[in-house]
């Protein structure tokens, strides 16, 4: 198990609090001690790798945990890796792991939505079928995982659609892998496109700047034209509805594309797929589609492909 934090990890000094506490200052050892019952699903090893709260999430450190996450998986007495993770940036760390850990052991990461010390905290129960995930032979090959208040979700598809409720990730479209219930297990549909080790990436020492620009009414193109100027080298527009542009946006990133930054279009909408060639014209403009990766994903995408050279890029959001 590795720790990093989070509201799983937090604390308030009032029993009664579910805003206003501190994520992430609770130790691993202390909160494997909440849960006694993790003693006869598996022999647990618990590193804390951070103690952040995930909004301040780095990729330095998802180059620490990717590469220590490989390193555990080439153990032979380890059978897999959970992995305890603020709910902010949860999605992106798990993409990120998802197209970077190369072993095909299962790798879960969970969350909590209350603090470890308030009333009816999610975050015991979340560990507790965390771990029988990753204990389970049939977790294993199916990419990066999230078990979060008793669903299995692919790190692919997952996304947090609320702010406060403990039932609080979705996978928009696609829809939960499977469900983890009082130590069962049970997968019902796996998530086809290529993950681990059959992705073509690996977490950077040196990662490239990309920015995240949205769309809306009135946008302007100071954004743009600042990142342009700061040495950006690609940007991830999350627009409306199909992808579309606001016009001054679409003509300072169309300049932007002229001068050699990867911009590639999504949506702020929540669910959907970004046509190629729908609410612009990608090849007029010289953009790329996401197509069902949401802004956040689609820069860790973009972030892999930049550091990596690739230059077919509608190539690689198409096939992850
Ligand atoms: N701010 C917290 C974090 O992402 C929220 C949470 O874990 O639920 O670390």
């Amino acid at each position: 198990m590795l720790a990093t934090g989070g509201t799983i990890a937090g604390s308030a000094g009032d029993a009664s609090k579910t805003a206003g506490y501190k994520a992430g200052v609770v130790g691993v050892d202390k909160l494997l001690d909440t849960v006694p019952a993790l003693g006869s699903v598996a022999r647990i090893h618990a590193e804390q790798i951070a103690g952040i709260d995930s909004k301040d999430m780095s990729a330095a450190l998802w180059t620490t945990f990717a590469r220590r996450i490989d390193a555990l998986l080439a153990q032979d007495d380890i059978d897999g890796v959970v992995v305890t993770h603020g709910t902010d940036t949860l999605e992106e760390t798990a993409y990120l792991l998802h197209l970077t850990v190369k072993g095909g052991k299962p790798v879960v990461l969970t969350a909590a939505m209350r603090p470890s010390t308030a009333l009816s905290a999610d975050g015991p129960l979340n560990l507790l079928n965390a771990v029988t995930v990753a204990a389970s032979k049939d977790a294993g090959g199916k990419g990066v995982l999230v078990a979060f208040n008793n669903q299995i979700h692919s790190a692919r598809d997952v996304t947090k659609t609320s702010m406060y409720a403990v039932d609080a990730f979705r996978s928009p479209e696609t829809g939960v892998l499977g469900f983890v219930q009082d130590g069962r297990v049970e997968f019902q549909r796996v998530a086809v496109r290529p993950h681990t080790g059959a992705s073509e990436f690996a977490v950077a020492d040196q990662w490239p700047m990309v920015e995240i620009v949205a769309s809306y009414a009135d946008a302007s193109r100071v954004v743009v034209d600042a990142l342009v100027a700061a040495g950006a080298r690609g940007i991830v527009v999350a627009g409306t509805g199909n992808g579309s542009m606001h016009a001054t946006l679409t003509q300072a990133l169309a300049e932007a594309v002229k001068r050699g930054v990867a911009v590639v279009r999504a949506s702020r909408v929540g669910s959907g797929h970004v046509m190629r060639n729908g609410a612009a014209s990608d090849d007029a403009l010289g953009t790329v589609s996401a197509g069902t990766l949401n802004p956040y994903k689609a820069r860790v995408l973009l972030m892999l492909a930049l550091a990596a050279s690739t230059n077919d890029l509608q190539r690689i959001f198409d096939t992850y």
